[in-house]
């Protein structure tokens, strides 16, 4: 397995280097060797640097001789770039940032179709969100590694987010906001939110669920409204945007990210 990964010999030839590639000689051995010799010795799961192929593939094997403390790892680190949290995948890295010998976009896709294959849920959702977040002709110039049924399934899932994000600033303010609730600070004569619009919103649907922050929504959109009654807007938006992500495990039929968390707590007790 490990040396039919194309690039393999593009690693740079240290020792832990030279002793991974032994082993993709040995596939057969693997069990048997693993006993004695730790892999995690020259494998590093901090490391950014590590090569996208070497990631796969110890992914893989993880997975195939059941080595829980190396899946473990690939998992953790994988999730360090993929998070399961809408605000820490905000402050994560990006799509040009620098990671396992590539970009980070030029990972989503190898990653997504070895966490398919591996069947590794708790990698799942966020890969499939990070495959999802662009354009129909970027997801196919990108999926290139994937089959065309897996295309077909990625499509139909995207549409549940493209129709949730439509819906986070519809054509109009929603009924319960144009009510004026007693704590308002709104010092309008007439309630700012009883007659403000959103404009131009329907573009927005085709904006990344990473960029469509409340703030960033009421100031590109919302017209009418003085800064107290845009700040419950912005609230309002925020609210709405964190039940898309929350809902992202079930638009992709797999367990809720409760339960996923779950799940790799269980795994870090390895
Ligand atoms: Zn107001």
């Amino acid at each position: 397995m490990l040396g039919q990964v194309k690039g393999w010999e593009r690693m740079r030839c240290t020792k832990g280097c030279r002793w991974l590639r032994w082993l993709g000689t040995m596939e057969r051995m693997l069990p048997a060797c693993y006993a004695p010799f730790s892999i995690t010795s020259y494998y590093h799961r901090d490391a950014d640097n590590t090569p996208l192929e070497v990631v796969v593939a110890l992914l893989r094997l993880g997975t195939k001789y059941d080595f829980k403390g190396l899946r473990r790892d690939v998992i953790l680190q994988i999730l360090k770039y993929y998070p399961m949290s809408l605000c820490e995948f905000e402050t994560a890295v990006d799509d040009h940032y620098a990671l396992f010998g590539t970009t980070r976009r030029a990972c989503n896709f190898p990653l997504f179709a070895e966490a398919l294959a591996t069947n590794t849920a708790v990698l799942l959702p966020s890969l499939f969100f990070a495959c999802s977040d662009y354009e129909i002709p970027d997801i196919f110039e990108d999926a290139k590694c994937l089959t065309r049924d897996l295309i077909s399934k990625l499509l139909v899932r995207r549409e549940r987010i493209v129709l949730a994000k439509a819906q986070l600033v519809s054509t109009d303010l929603p009924e319960c906001l144009r009510e004026k609730p007693c704590n308002s600070s709104c010092r309008k004569e007439e309630f700012c939110l009883k007659n403000a619009f959103y404009s131009g919103s329907r573009a927005s649907c085709t904006q990344s669920l990473l960029q469509m922050s409340g703030r960033w929504m009421v100031k590109k959109y919302l017209r009418g409204a003085c800064e107290s009654c845009e700040s419950v807007v912005m609230k309002f938006v925020d609210s709405r945007r964190q039940k898309v992500w929350d809902d992202i495990p079930c638009y992709s039929l797999l367990p809720s990210w409760e339960e996923l968390r779950r799940e790799l707590g269980a795994m870090t007790w390895y």
